[in-house]
Order: C-alpha cells, then sequence, then structure tokens
C-alpha cells in the first residue's frame, strides 16, 4: 500500500501491542454471547486496500482513514463469503454492522458492555464491535496489515455461526478463524484485489509471533487462542491453500 518507510518496527513496538493485548485481557469466554474478542494487534504488513495509496509512514492515519479502511476490508469481506458461499450453492448473508466504539460501555453484547481496547464479533446481535483509538492506534504502529487481519477474524467468527459450526473448545474456534483470515488475505491478493508489498508476509508472521497465548496457559482453557507457534501455522494454511486447509466442512 504505497509507501512504507519506517514501517519495520522492531522491539519498543511489539513490547507495547503485547502489553495492549495483555491489558485488553483473553476473555474468549461466552462462545455464543457475545464473546470479547480479543483481536490481537502486533500485527503488521500491508496488504493494500484496492485502489488506494494513502501514504502511512508517516502514523499520522486518521480515525476518519482507518473508519474507511475498515469499511472497505468489510466490503472485501462480504464479497469474498458472498462468492464463497454461492460456490457452494449458498446465499451469505452479510454481518449486519460493524459498530466503532471509544467509551466502555457504549455498545453492549448480549446485555453486556464491551470493554474498551478490544474488538468483537457479538453473535447476539450479529454485528462487529472495534474500539476505534485502540484500533486506530495499533494500526499507525503496525500497518495496514493489522486492519484486515483484525476484520478477517472477526468475521470468520460470523461465518462460523452462519456455518452452524460447533466446537468443544474455544481454541479450535479461534484458530480455525486465523485459517479462515490467512484464506481472506491470501485469496483476495490471489485475486488481485489486495496487494502485499515486499516484507508484508515476514511482518504476518513477526505479527503472530507476537500474539500466541502465554505458554503456561493450557490450551484447553476457556479463551485460548492458541500458541504463537499454532496460530502462525493456522493464518499460514489458510493463506497459502485457502478455506480446504480451514476444516470449515
Ligand atoms: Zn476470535
Amino acid at each position: 500500500m504505497g509507501e512504507k518507510a519506517g514501517r519495520r518496527r522492531p522491539g519498543p513496538l511489539a513490547g507495547l501491542l503485547v502489553a495492549v493485548v495483555v491489558a485488553a485481557g483473553c476473555m474468549g469466554g461466552g462462545l455464543d454471547q457475545g464473546e470479547p474478542e480479543q483481536p490481537r494487534p502486533r500485527q503488521s504488513g500491508q496488504p493494500a486496500s484496492p485502489g488506494s495509496d494513502t501514504n502511512r509512514a508517516d502514523g499520522t492515519t486518521s480515525v476518519a482513514e482507518f473508519k474507511q479502511d475498515f469499511s472497505d476490508a468489510v466490503g472485501i469481506a462480504e464479497r469474498y463469503w458472498t462468492d464463497q458461499f454461492r460456490s457452494s450453492g449458498e446465499q451469505f448473508r452479510p454481518i449486519r454492522r460493524v459498530v466503532p466504539y471509544t467509551r466502555a460501555g457504549e455498545v453492549s453484547c448480549g446485555g453486556e458492555g464491551l470493554p474498551r481496547n478490544n474488538a468483537v464479533y457479538c453473535s447476539a446481535g450479529d454485528f462487529i464491535a472495534y474500539d476505534v483509538n485502540w484500533s486506530v492506534a495499533a494500526f499507525r504502529q503496525v500497518g495496514d496489515a493489522f486492519l484486515f487481519y483484525l476484520l478477517g477474524h472477526e468475521y470468520a467468527h460470523g461465518v462460523q455461526v452462519r456455518l452452524g459450526i460447533r466446537y468443544n473448545f474455544t481454541i479450535q474456534k479461534e484458530l480455525q478463524a486465523d485459517c479462515m483470515a490467512g484464506a481472506y488475505i491470501g485469496d483476495n491478493v490471489r485475486s488481485g484485489t489486495l496487494t502485499l508489498a515486499d516484507g508484508d508476509l515476514d511482518e504476518f508472521r513477526e505479527g503472530l509471533l507476537a500474539v500466541g497465548d502465554d505458554p503456561d496457559q493450557p490450551w484447553f482453557a476457556e479463551g485460548s487462542h492458541g500458541t504463537a507457534e499454532q496460530r502462525t501455522d493456522s493464518f499460514f494454511r489458510g493463506y497459502e491453500k485457502s478455506l480446504d486447509a480451514c476444516g470449515l466442512s
């Protein structure tokens, strides 16, 4: 996506974002109710959004720009999943709404106010909500791949609900959503809808490495998303092999 000078940001940035992730807390509980979702940033790379060539290298992306880009990513996800469903002879119903928020409790899911520093797919209302200031801060630091990954992962949860997939453990659902986010990005790169720049894949990799669960966390725990290795594997399986790799059927 256009210029990317200064896009690689090592140590300090990773530390900051990991801190953000920890602060957000990985609830993961409430499988069907809201499921406060941890976007788990420290994602980088820049799959470009279509047609635009905004220079984000100076880190001055505005909230308005972010919302626009997010909305572009949503549009791409809607088209992507509509096509996937159609090729299986099904009709896809897009996720109803995408709601940016700025204050804790401003948006509720299943009767519970959403906390700041979070993003979530709320199955109770069939919407995605995200703390826009928090998302913009992460976006400024890691580039717009974060946005596509975040949206791709949350959107995938809506698709999982539509497909009626059941899971024994949170981690299965989360790793599958990572795989589906990878397929969403990879397939759109293959079709030319998104363009990756040099180094973007490495940055995805670095990003995913930083967002794995704490090694001490049991895989079966409520809220487990997977170790860094598992999340990286899932994302890239989807990215490289498309949805066949995600175990949707
Ligand atoms: Zn998730």
